[in-house]
C-alpha cells in the first residue's frame, strides 16, 4: 500500500493531519460539539481515555484560556499545553480523586470519554466490553460531574444498547445517541450526549464494578433505594470448587471405587415412561418386527 492510499480513502484521516490533529477522531468531537454546543460555558474538562490526544487538543483549541483540562488513560500520552495529564485507569476511584484534585475540589462542566478497549473481532464480546468501559466512564463522571453538567461517550449501538439507555436516563435528563460524520457508517460507534446531570436524590457515587475490579469499595447488600439501581452481577463460589463445564473421571477419590447411585427423587411420570416400559418388556420396535406389534404392545399396557 502506497504511502498516499490512506490519504485518498479517508478525507478525515488526512484533514487531521494538514489541521494538525493528532487522530482523525478529533472530527467526532467538533461535530458533536456543532451539533450540540457542548463547550459553552465550560471551565473545568474531563477527557477520559484520551490517548493520543486529538480530544484534549480539541478542548484546548476550543475552551477559553482559564480552563482546566484534565486528560486521563491508561497510556502515556504526549504532552499538550494546558492540558493536566493523569496516567489512570478509569475503573479506579484513585483516577476520581486526582481529577477533584487538580480541580481544587470542584466539580467538571464536561466529562467525555472516547474510551475504547482493544477490539477482538467478536461482535458479542466487543459490545460486552465497550458497554462495561462506558458503565466505569459513567461511574468516575458520577464522582467528578457538577449537576447540570454534561457527559459524552462513545458507545456501540449493539443489540442490547436500549438497557444502557435507560441506564444513562437515570442520571441525566437528556440523553441523545449521536453518529458524527466523520464516524464511518461501517462502524457501529456512536456517541451518547447526556445532557443535565441531575442524579437520583441519595444517590451515592460509588466505583463498584464487579466485573472490571475484584476488590470492591462497597457492601451490595448495604446499598438502598437510587443506590441500588445499577444491578451488580458476582461470579459466586470458591474457585476450587467444581467447573461444571468439565468431565471429572468416575473415579474421583482413588481410595474408593465408583459406585452408581440411583437419583434421589425421580421424576414421578416423565414422558419417556412408556418407552421405558416396553424396553423394559423387551417390545421397543425393531427393524424385523412385525408391523402393528407396537400397537399391539401399547394397547396390552394400556399407555
Ligand atoms: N479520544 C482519543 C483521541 O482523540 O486521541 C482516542 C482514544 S482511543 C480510541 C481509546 C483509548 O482508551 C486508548 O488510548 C486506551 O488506552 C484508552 N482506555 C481503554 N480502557 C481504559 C481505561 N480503563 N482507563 C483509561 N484509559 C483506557
Amino acid at each position: 500500500m502506497g504511502r498516499s492510499s490512506k490519504d485518498k480513502r479517508d478525507i478525515y484521516y488526512r484533514l487531521a493531519k494538514e489541521e494538525g490533529w493528532r487522530a482523525r477522531s478529533a472530527f467526532k468531537l467538533l461535530q458533536l460539539d456543532e451539533e450540540f454546543n457542548l463547550f459553552k460555558g465550560v471551565s473545568r474538562a474531563v477527557d477520559l481515555c484520551a490517548a493520543p490526544g486529538s480530544w484534549s487538543q480539541v478542548l484546548s483549541r476550543k475552551l477559553r484560556e482559564e480552563v482546566k483540562i484534565v486528560a486521563v488513560d491508561l497510556q502515556a500520552m504526549a504532552p499538550l499545553p494546558g492540558v493536566t495529564q493523569i496516567q489512570g485507569d478509569i475503573t479506579k476511584i484513585s483516577t476520581a480523586q486526582e481529577i477533584i484534585r487538580h480541580f481544587e475540589g470542584q466539580s467538571a462542566d464536561l466529562v467525555v470519554c472516547d474510551g475504547a478497549p482493544d477490539v477482538t473481532g467478536l461482535h458479542d464480546v466487543d459490545e460486552y466490553i465497550q458497554a462495561q468501559l462506558l458503565l466505569a466512564a459513567l461511574n468516575i463522571t458520577t464522582h467528578v460531574l457538577k449537576p447540570g453538567g454534561n457527559f459524552v461517550a462513545k458507545i456501540f449501538r449493539g443489540k442490547d444498547v436500549t438497557l444502557l439507555y435507560s441506564q444513562l436516563k437515570i442520571f441525566f435528563s437528556s440523553v441523545t445517541c449521536a453518529k458524527p460524520r466523520s464516524s464511518r457508517n461501517s462502524s457501529i460507534e456512536a456517541f451518547v450526549v447526556c445532557q443535565n446531570y441531575s442524579p437520583p436524590e441519595g444517590y451515592v457515587p460509588n466505583m463498584s464494578n464487579p466485573l472490571l475490579d475484584h476488590s470492591y469499595d462497597v457492601d451490595f447488600n448495604q446499598l438502598e433505594g437510587p443506590n441500588r439501581i445499577i444491578v451488580p452481577f458476582l461470579a459466586c463460589g470458591d474457585l476450587s470448587a467444581f467447573d461444571s463445564d468439565r468431565t471429572y473421571p468416575l473415579q474421583l477419590d482413588s481410595s474408593k471405587e465408583y459406585q452408581y447411585l440411583p437419583p434421589t427423587q425421580p421424576p414421578i411420570r416423565p414422558p419417556y415412561l412408556q418407552a421405558c416400559q416396553l424396553r423394559k418388556n423387551n417390545l421397543l420396535a425393531k427393524e424385523d418386527s412385525p408391523s402393528g406389534a407396537l400397537d399391539d404392545s401399547l394397547s396390552a399396557l394400556d399407555l
